[in-house]
């Protein structure tokens, strides 16, 4: 599983971060998560869920923020968020599209008991 992986990057960034502001408990983490990241929400929650006991983040509650896929158009310039992974503007019908949103993973926020 991919996302365990993720999880484990994360950990290690989440617990020097925590260290650096001497904090030995993580309460709140939240990610963003685009929707081409690659990565699957709910194996995320399960994978943080496995990795967290027996780290300074055991009881830490985990909120996911899903980024919606937007684009621009080259062509006509709008901007749209799709639904699907067709990328054809809906307008012109231009494949000429530029990502603006989507690609995120990263720790947005994080809460620590001083
Ligand atoms: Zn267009």
């Amino acid at each position: 599983m991919h996302e365990l992986s993720i999880v484990a990057s994360l950990f290690e960034i989440m617990e020097e971060k925590a260290q650096e502001k001497g904090s030995k408990r993580i309460i709140y983490v939240k990610l963003q998560v685009g929707k081409l990241s690659g990565v699957v929400p709910e194996f995320l929650i399960s994978a943080f869920d496995m990795y967290k006991k027996d780290t300074i983040a055991h009881d830490a509650e985990l909120e996911i923020e899903d980024v919606p896929l937007t684009i621009q158009c080259k062509t006509c310039k709008k901007t749209m968020i799709l639904d699907d992974f067709v990328f054809i503007c809906v307008d012109c019908g231009s494949r000429d599209l530029k990502t603006l949103t989507g690609k995120e993973l990263f720790l947005e926020k994080m809460e620590l008991e001083l």
